[in-house]
């Protein structure tokens, strides 16, 4: 079991940018195709914009056509967290960072093989670490 970050609404609220609160406390969803990762291929890791936790590698990422960046597995299946949402009157299951319990996205179950799960997640969720530049020829 991790360690869960607890902070009140307050602390949170001072922590993370408007966009950022409202989507991972709030659950807000941001508009298709308006965020800043949704078409992003930039190697790296995208980290919990809540609380750095490291939740997805770019090379598992894909262009699912939603408009929000998605990913085909979490890095490790313990940095995320779901639970049943039927807010919007049918039944999603909602992703949550595992440490902060930040509201992410969503997973779906059309995602291209071999998992078939597509992680939908918000932009504003998510802080892209870009890969460091290395000289070693491992490539
Ligand atoms: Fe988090």
């Amino acid at each position: 079991m991790k360690e869960k970050i607890v902070k009140t609404e307050e602390e949170w609220r001072c922590a993370l940018s408007p966009e950022e609160y409202e989507i991972l406390r709030e659950k807000a969803t941001e508009a298709p195709f308006s965020g800043k990762y949704w078409d992003t291929t930039e190697p790296g890791i995208y980290k919990c914009a809540g609380c750095g936790q490291p939740l997805f590698k770019s090379d598992t990422k894909y262009d699912a056509g939603c408009g929000w960046p998605s990913f085909t597995a979490p890095m490790e299946p313990d940095a995320i967290e779901t639970q049943v949402d039927t807010s919007i009157g049918r039944v999603r299951t909602e992703v949550l960072c595992s440490k902060c319990s930040g509201h992410l996205g969503h997973v779906f179950n059309d995602g291209p093989s071999p998992t078939g799960t597509r992680f939908c997640m918000n932009s504003d969720a998510l802080k892209l670490e870009p890969k460091k530049e290395d000289n070693t020829n491992d490539s």
